[in-house]
C-alpha cells in the first residue's frame, strides 16, 4: 500500500487530497458539493461518473446522516470501480496472456513487469515478440527478457506476427513454459491493418490452444479521454478481458480509472506506478481510493 500511495502522490497532492480538507468538520452543503464536483471533474473522472457519485453521496447522506461523510464518499467511490481479480495462479498450461495497446502506452514494460512477477513465483515464461513492425520493439523485449530471465521468441523485423506467436506456442508446449505472454504492435496510423493483425494472432492462439486466457489492454493513464476513445477500437476487435492503466505515477488525473471503468465496462486488473520491474500492482478499488484520498 505504501508503494501505491507513493505512486499516486501526484494525483493525491493535486486533486484528491483536497477532499479531506474540504470535508473536515463540515456539513455536506451545496457549497461543499460544488467544490467536490470541481475536484472530481478536474481529476478526469468523466462527467457521467461524477454525477453518479454526487447523486449517490447526496441521497445516502440524507438517509444515513453519517458523522464522517468522507467515509461515505470512500465507499461510494469504491463501488464505482469495477474489479475482478487477476488470475495469478492459473490452472491452464500454458496460460496465455495476449497484450494489446498503442505504441508508447507501456506495453513492453508491463510485459516485463508481469513476467518478472511470474518468474519470481518460480514459473517459466515465454514471450512472443509479435510487434514485428518496429525493429526497436524486438530489441527492447529481448533486452528485458535477458534482464528478467524470460525466453523471448523473435523473428526478423517485418516478418509475420502470427508466425512468431505460432512458434512461441510450440516452444512453450515443448519446453514446459507455464506462461506465454504475447507482445503486439500498436501503430495507430494504420488502424484497420493493425486490428486485422491482432485478430489473426488471436485466431492462431485459439487454434493451437484453449486460450487466450486473458487479453489485456494497456492504456497510458496520462492520455486521459483520448486514450479511452482509442481503447474502444481494441475492444471492438479483440475481446478485452482486462485493462492495465500505466503511468499513474506521472499524472495528477488519477480519476481516469473511474472513467475507463465507466466508459469501457472492462475491469481494471493492474496499474503501473513506475518504470521499474516491480512497479506493477494488482488493482484493488479499496486501496486505490484510499491512496487517492489519503
Ligand atoms: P510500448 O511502446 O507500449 O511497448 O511502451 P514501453 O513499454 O516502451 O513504454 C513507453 C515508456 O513509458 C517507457 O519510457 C517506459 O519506461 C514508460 N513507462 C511504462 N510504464 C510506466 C509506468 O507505469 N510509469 C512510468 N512513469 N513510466 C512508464
Amino acid at each position: 500500500f505504501d508503494k501505491l500511495k507513493k505512486g499516486l502522490s501526484k494525483t493525491r497532492e493535486t486533486f484528491f487530497g483536497g477532499i479531506k480538507t474540504l470535508f473536515a468538520g463540515k456539513k455536506l452543503d451545496d457549497e461543499v458539493l460544488e467544490e467536490l464536483e470541481e475536484i472530481l471533474i478536474m481529476s478526469d473522472m468523466g462527467m457521467e461518473t461524477v454525477e453518479k457519485i454526487l447523486d449517490d453521496l447526496k441521497s445516502e447522506y440524507k438517509k444515513q446522516e453519517p458523522d464522517d461523510p468522507l467515509l461515505l464518499l470512500r465507499d461510494i467511490m469504491v463501488s464505482n470501480l469495477e474489479s475482478e481479480g487477476f488470475n495469478a495462479n492459473p490452472q491452464q498450461n500454458p496460460y496465455i496472456i495476449f497484450v494489446v495497446g498503442v505504441n508508447g502506452s507501456g506495453k513492453t514494460t508491463t510485459i516485463a513487469k508481469l513476467s518478472k512477477k511470474y518468474i519470481s513465483e518460480g514459473k517459466k515464461v515465454a514471450i512472443a515478440a509479435a510487434d514485428t513492425f518496429r525493429a526497436a520493439a524486438i530489441e527492447q523485449i529481448k533486452h528485458w527478457g535477458e534482464k528478467i530471465g524470460a525466453t523471448v521468441i523473435a523473428h526478423e523485423h517485418g516478418s509475420d506476427a502470427a508466425a512468431v506467436v505460432f512458434d512461441t506456442l510450440k516452444h512453450a508446449k515443448s519446453k514446459g513454459k507455464e506462461i506465454v505472454i504475447v507482445d503486439t504492435a500498436g501503430r495507430l496510423h494504420n488502424k484497420s491493418h493493425l486490428m486485422e493483425e491482432l485478430k489473426k494472432i488471436k485466431r492462431v492462439i485459439e487454434k493451437e490452444t484453449d486460450g487466450p486466457h486473458e487479453t489485456l489492454l494497456v492504456l497510458d493513464g496520462t492520455t486521459g479521454q483520448n486514450g479511452v476513445q482509442q481503447a474502444k477500437a481494441f475492444k471492438d476487435s479483440v475481446d478485452i478481458t482486462g485493462v492495465v492503466v500505466t503511468k499513474l505515477d506521472g499524472t495528477a488525473k488519477g480519476g481516469i480509472a473511474f472513467s475507463i471503468n465507466n466508459q469501457l465496462n472492462i475491469p481494471i486488473k493492474m496499474i503501473g506506478v513506475g518504470e521499474k520491474e516491480d512497479d506493477l500492482q494488482m488493482f484493488d478499488p479499496k486501496s486505490y481510493v484510499n491512496a487517492l484520498l489519503g
